[in-house]
């Protein structure tokens, strides 16, 4: 396999489904699953995290591909992904939707040598909200397209035909919570040493936010029913409750029983989108 005429430089952190784009782009193709086809495997095999698909496409964008991995997406089962070695489930990871930070996006389209925006692993996850380079709110674009799927990151950025200084009218400055911090650290392969760094990556950031959430608005709060400010305040108020370990969770706990009474005669109820 001979290298591509045009290389492109691979961000940290970048999916290889969003390499795979911008080296589309690049060598002159508009879209990222005609290059694919070219190169002889799917856009849908590389987001899936198929080992020859990626294999492949390492060798023809000319990076090693333990560098192409630190951003991989793996589909593990229907329901389980595996996100840069964080185990997540399906409904825990957002994929379909366009979620990056305008910052960085705005940085990438305005450098000629990269061929385009970046898309990010950790912008697949809904429990981190803000970039933590930029200290910017993610922008979350509820538009699909259906000619180019979910995937095509690069393409999609340019079919919403926005000038740089656009693009960075869409950020809000927000610095991120420690949840977020968290999540993105982790995501980087770095180890926190807490006693979090033992516990699924999906548990950690959905309880967080269910934590906080009853905590801060009742047992009978409904998560379909907050507003993405008030869950992202949820996951930050309920991470500093999982940080203290045991003692954090029982003073939660502790309080629910003082409202509702003995905790050998409460049942789900009482307990609300906890239990569930
Ligand atoms: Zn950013």
């Amino acid at each position: 396999m001979p290298l591509l005429p045009i290389l492109v430089p691979l961000m940290p952190g970048e999916t290889p489904a969003s390499f795979a784009s911008r080296l589309a782009w690049a060598n002159g193709l508009s879209f990222a699953s005609e290059f694919c086809t070219d190169q002889g495997f799917t856009l849908q095999a590389i987001a899936d995290g198929d080992e020859r698909a990626l294999s492949i496409l390492a060798r023809v964008g000319g990076v090693e591909l333990a560098q192409l991995m630190c951003g991989v997406v793996c589909k593990v089962s229907t329901g389980q992904y595996r996100l840069v070695g964080q185990l997540v489930e399906k409904r825990w990871i957002t994929r379909r939707r366009l979620r990056f930070c305008p910052e960085c996006v705005a940085d990438d389209v305005t450098t000629d040598t990269a061929g385009g925006a970046a898309q990010r692993c950790a912008w697949h996850v809904p429990s981190i909200r803000t970039c933590q380079h930029h200290q910017v709110r993610l922008y979350d674009d509820n538009s699909y397209s259906h000619s180019r799927g979910p995937h095509d990151f690069a393409g999609r950025i340019r079919d919403l035909n926005l000038g740089a200084d656009q693009v960075r009218e869409l950020g809000a400055w927000q610095v991120p919570t420690g949840l977020e911090d968290y999540l993105t650290r982790r995501l980087a392969g770095e180890k926190q040493g807490t006693w979090l760094d033992n516990i699924g990556f999906g548990a950690v950031a959905l309880g967080a936010e269910i934590f906080g959430v009853v905590d801060l608005f009742g047992v009978d709060a409904k998560l379909k029913h907050l507003s993405d400010n008030e869950k992202r305040r949820a996951g930050a108020w309920g991470f500093e409750l999982l940080s203290e370990g045991e003692e954090g969770l029982f003073r939660l706990l502790r309080r629910l029983h003082r409202e509702a009474g003995s905790p050998i005669s409460l049942s789900r109820r009482n307990y609300g989108c906890l239990f569930n």
